[in-house]
């Protein structure tokens, strides 16, 4: 069974590059994700994304976009074992994502904590019924699963941005604020109410006629820390075989006849 399927995927990335004019050979083996020129839309004929140039690759995971979602599953994907390809429409010299200009401010719900408490506020926040003024209403077909992986997940994102860069400040990182919803239901019992902010040892000495992204290392805080412990020191440093490609943007998802996206 497993093997006719990876028969199936060969044959389907098989046609992909064929489709594509690019090499099959090398390409075509192994399991995973290819990334490639396709055939171009009208619009995209007329102005080639990449300037016309061809180039094709294979991974097991291709992640798409390098902001904090993006460089955190390339890492777990990588640490999983799997070969990682990052697409980043951006420049390297211009990288600039919500991720890295933001507060760089997280949830840290103290551990003491209960557990289906926090799950039941991790409801209340994926949905707008707590809010008057909001109209989306619970749906439990998205969040009642995400809400129990969300209230394990929001227990480790201190612990891996530290395991990524020891160099953080764990008394910077100590609790700074309360979190936005006191008044969502369990609130209290789950103590969710720490939040703590991303920054490198130093922080006062950072030159305030610098801007935060040309800081030295060490006194980077906010998103700017949060971006180089993920992208610089987690990717970049730690993981220097997950490839990226800067100035490639994903344009659309390749999918072979039976509906599987194989590719983009
Ligand atoms: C000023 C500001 C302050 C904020 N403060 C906080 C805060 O303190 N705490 C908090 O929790 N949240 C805060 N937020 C929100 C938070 O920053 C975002 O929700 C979060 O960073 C989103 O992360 P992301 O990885 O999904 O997206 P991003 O960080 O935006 O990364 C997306 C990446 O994908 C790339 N991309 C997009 N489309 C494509 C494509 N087709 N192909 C290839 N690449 C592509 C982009 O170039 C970018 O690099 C703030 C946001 C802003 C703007």
């Amino acid at each position: 069974m497993a093997e006719k399927r990876n028969e199936e995927r060969r044959l389907s990335r098989r046609d992909f590059l064929k489709n594509t004019g690019i090499l099959a050979g090398s390409a075509a083996l192994g399991a995973g994700f290819l990334v490639g020129c396709s055939q171009p839309t009208d619009k995209e004929a007329a102005v080639p994304a990449n300037g016309g140039e061809k180039w094709d690759h294979e991974a097991d995971v291709v992640v798409i976009g390098l902001g904090g979602a993006g460089a955190s599953a390339a890492i777990e994907a990588h640490d999983n074992g799997a070969k990682v390809l990052v697409l980043e429409k951006q420049a390297e010299e211009n990288h600039f994502t919500n991720t890295r200009m933001s507060g760089g401010v997280f949830h840290n719900p103290d551990p003491s904590g209960d557990r289906a408490a926090r799950v039941e506020y991790i409801k209340a926040m994926m949905c707008g019924k707590n809010i008057p003024w909001k109209l989306e209403g619970e749906q439990p077909h998205v969040s009642d699963e995400m809400a129990e992986m969300f209230a394990d997940g929001i227990m480790e994102v201190e612990k891996f941005l530290m395991a990524q860069a020891p160099e953080l400040d764990p008394a910077g990182m100590a609790p700074g604020g309360d979190a936005s919803f006191p008044m969502f239901p369990k609130f209290a019992e789950a103590k969710y109410g720490r939040t703590v902010r991303c920054r490198y040892i130093d922080y006062q000495k950072a030159d305030s006629n610098l801007k935060p992204y040309e800081q030295p290392k060490l006194t980077k805080s906010s998103g700017e820390a949060f971006h180089w412990a993920l992208v610089e020191e987690g990717i970049k440093s730690k993981r220097p075989e997950i490839e990226i490609l800067y100035k490639t943007p994903a344009k659309r998802l390749i999918q072979a006849d039976n509906g599987e996206i194989i590719g983009v």
